[in-house]
């Protein structure tokens, strides 16, 4: 007897090529078969390959994106947090060089009454990684079990988890292909691939620091508010309330880059204290999560009771549960000096007398990586105690042989290229910068720009 023969497929892969290479536009149907393809394998490499490079070169229009982004999604578990009883928010930033606001915000945040699940990632290229930095702590776990994770969300409103191999598969496939056939920079597959894995965590509302400058992915402010809308219009196709913030990465953020110190720094921003540029972001960004997670009426009420719950002491104690539930040793919370240290300090210091007129960013973020606070390949281990602590920003005045930076290793000869990056990073000029970079550009909300 003749086996009966399998439903034939609905769409032919090469015609999708076609199509998108042509500069036409697919439908969910054709969209939802060729990510359901590339996740169970059958459809070969090289033609998602092909497919992604027509993307790349033809764009997508907002439905599409939307229907990428949603297909992407459900490739995977979506997690369903609706038995926590209020209001779910993330904040998703797109990377850059000491970027460690997530570890204040989570503890602000959920010490405000919301939810915070976040699903956060490892160090990329030159910028760092919130689970490599929470990873600095002895004992902290990242790789929490689903129940676990909801286990510490019930308990302190905040938990900071890595991506599990159940949440959007068909990113992890696509990514590794665009990794290796230049499709990576398009910013419609980056709005998928960001936006799938962080709706997968099931919050409510998103609040996305797109950053722009030397240090950052999309160098220029364009692009990034491109990016920006295209992330908030999707997550508003599905449901969520969103915001963007355009954010400055011309330099570091803060003074601390490598993970322990980045750890410390935010303990000191926790404790009310710490630089004025990531403590007024952290409340920016916290105000905006508190806005669209409906716990203040409006932004400014936001600040407030950001700035309140810092002050009181509540923002470092949901910290130190939080690390805690994760499994941390609270001695280095309560006292920092316990985190890893590099024993080992290198100055940079400043050729000339003037001011620092700009910092190449991306250069001092590669020279943490060199340092082993960042991986030069996938399967690096990171080392948590080394870092660069900068002591001079844009504007700032420096005399000749006074420290930009202090290199924290094991060595001087680990440190010896790193050394050279970072003052080669620095440009100092006879007279003050025009302006220093603002930090927030610009916000992107329900269509105001
Ligand atoms: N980060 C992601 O998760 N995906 C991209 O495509 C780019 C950055």
């Amino acid at each position: 007897m003749s086996q009966p023969s399998a439903s034939p497929a609905p769409f032919r892969v090469i015609d999708l090529i076609r199509k998108k290479r042509d500069g036409g536009t697919l439908s969910t149907a054709e969209i939802g078969y060729l990510v359901a393809g590339c996740t169970d394998g059958s459809i070969p490499d090289y033609q998602m390959a092909a497919w992604l490079m027509a993307v790349v070169l033809k764009g997508m229009n907002r439905e599409e994106t939307a229907a990428l982004t949603d297909a992407m999604l459900h490739s995977g578990e979506v997690l369903d947090l609706s038995f926590l009883p209020a209001k779910k928010v993330d904040k998703h930033s797109t990377g850059g060089v000491g970027a460690k606001t997530s570890l204040v915000l989570a503890p602000l945040v959920a010490a405000a009454g919301l939810y915070v699940p976040m699903i956060s990632g490892r160090g990329l290229g030159h910028t760092g990684g919130t689970l490599d930095k929470l990873e600095s702590i002895p004992g902290f776990r990242v790789g929490l079990p689903v129940a676990e994770f909801h286990r510490v969300l019930k308990a302190c409103r905040a938990s900071m988890i890595g991506q599990t191999e159940k949440v959007a598969p068909a990113d992890r496939k696509l990514y590794a292909l665009r990794d290796v056939t230049g499709t990576v920079e398009s910013p419609y597959l980056i709005c998928a691939s960001i936006m799938s894995k962080k709706l997968a965590e099931g919050t409510d509302a998103l609040v996305l620091d797109v950053k722009t400058g030397s240090g950052a992915f999309m160098k220029k402010e364009e692009d990034a508010v491109f990016l920006a809308q295209l992330m908030v219009e999707t997550g508003e196709l599905m449901g969520k309330q969103m915001a963007a913030l355009i954010t400055d990465m011309n330099q570091p953020l803060g003074h601390m880059v490598g993970n322990a110190l980045e750890v410390q720094e935010c303990i000191e921003v926790l404790h009310g204290g710490g630089p004025a540029d990531l403590r007024d972001l952290c409340i920016e960004l916290a105000a905006w999560m508190l806005f669209l997670g409906e716990a203040a009426k409006t932004v400014a009420e936001g600040k407030k009771r950001a700035a309140e719950i810092i002050a009181s002491g509540n923002a470092f104690d949901r910290f130190r549960q939080m690390v805690e539930l994760h499994g941390g040793d609270i001695s280095t919370i309560d006292d920092p000096t316990r985190l890893p240290s590099a024993d080992h300090r290198v100055e940079v210091s400043s050729p000339q007398a003037g001011y620092v007129s700009s910092i190449a960013c991306e250069q001092v973020g590669t020279a943490c990586v060199i340092l082993g606070g960042g991986r030069e390949r996938k399967e690096d281990s990171v080392d948590p105690a080394v870092g660069i602590v900068v002591h001079k920003k844009i504007g700032d005045r420096v005399g000749a042989g006074e420290s930009l930076c202090t290199i924290h290793c094991h060595s001087d000869a680990q440190a010896a290229l790193a050394k050279t990056l970072v003052r080669e990073s620095y440009q100092i000029s006879a007279a003050p910068p025009a302006s220093k970079p603002s930090l927030i550009r610009r916000v992107i909300y329900k269509g105001e720009y």
